[in-house]
């Protein structure tokens, strides 16, 4: 089992450390995170990238705006933290209420301070594999492949799903990865069988326990994204991890496998934003 929660610790102690780096050469890195409406599950979500800001020495500053918020008022505030000196991230948490845009307020954020790598002009520098910020689930992904000493050059490797935010960017980096790259979606034919080619199984579906043990090859190393919950309301992945494990060689759990690396990665983009603007090198 790959321990998500372990190794998410060690990347935040690492970037603490480079917090107190950073603030002995007069830098504090600053992370705004913007919630619009009352989602239980957003609020949970910007709760609790705060509270990891804090761990490591991130200011942080929430804006909890009204479910009533205008697409003006959202593009204002955006525009407002594009220009504030403090913070070097924003964060506007998805997905917005109805009446919202969310490819416009995307749009709108500085791509210098887009820590969460959606703006376009970002997309695209994954995309040719020059990024200046990482995709914060699919880079927690790779992170805890190399942890492993997993490497998906030469191999197999599948993605169920192929959202903008998990589907896609997870392919692109496994490619930049030299792993053979296969997406697949609700249109896919013969999954199951596409699945069972897989040596790097990446599950990132939104359906509770999808993944199912005819669908894994012996050895396998399946990656579960989902956050789902199952028939008694618990929260678990897109895998069906009882049955899974055992023929996985490598498996991430839900809770404590891909979620903490991705609260871990938002951290690393937040120092990366304030290294870039401070005219710093990133490597
Ligand atoms: P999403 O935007 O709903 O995308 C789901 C994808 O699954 C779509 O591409 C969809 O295909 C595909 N799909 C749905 N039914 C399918 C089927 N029967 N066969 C094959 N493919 C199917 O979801 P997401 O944002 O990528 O998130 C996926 C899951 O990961 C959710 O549970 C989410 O909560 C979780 N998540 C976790 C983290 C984390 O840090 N752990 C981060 C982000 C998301 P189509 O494109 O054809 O509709």
């Amino acid at each position: 089992m790959i321990d998500g929660k372990a190794i998410s610790k060690e990347i935040k102690a690492s970037v603490a450390a480079e917090v107190e780096k950073l603030k002995a050469m007069g830098i504090t890195p600053g992370l705004a995170v913007v919630l619009v409406g009352n989602d239980p599950a957003s609020r949970t979500y910007v709760t609790n990238k705060e509270k990891d800001c804090a761990s490591v020495g991130i200011y942080s500053e929430e804006y909890a705006l009204p479910e009533t918020t205008t697409q003006k008022e959202l593009l204002e505030l955006v525009q407002t933290l594009n220009s504030k000196k403090t913070i070097n991230g924003i964060l506007v948490q998805l997905p917005l209420p109805a009446g919202l845009n969310e490819e416009e307020v995307i749009k709108t954020i500085n791509p210098l301070k887009d820590v969460d790598a959606f703006h376009p002009e970002n997309v695209g520098r994954i995309m040719i594999g020059n990024c200046r910020f990482l995709p914060c689930t699919p880079a927690g992904i790779m992170e805890l492949l190399h942890h492993e000493g997993i490497s998906p050059e030469g191999k197999r490797c599948v993605v169920i799903g192929r959202s903008n935010i998990v589907g896609k960017p997870m392919a692109m980096l496994l490619l930049h990865a030299n792993g053979t790259v296969t997406i697949c979606h609700s249109k896919t034919r013969g999954l199951k069988e596409i699945c069972r080619e897989a040596d790097i199984l990446v599950a990132a579906v939104g359906k509770p326990k999808f993944v199912t043990a005819d669908m894994v090859k012996p050895g396998a190393v399946v990656i579960d994204v989902g956050m789902d919950r199952d028939e008694n309301g618990k929260l678990c992945g897109d895998v069906d991890f009882a049955n899974v494990e055992s023929i996985a060689s490598y498996i991430t759990p839900v809770p404590g496998g891909v979620g903490p690396m991705t609260r871990a990665m938002l951290l690393k983009n937040t120092i990366t934003a304030a290294k870039i603007q401070n005219g710093m090198d990133v490597i």
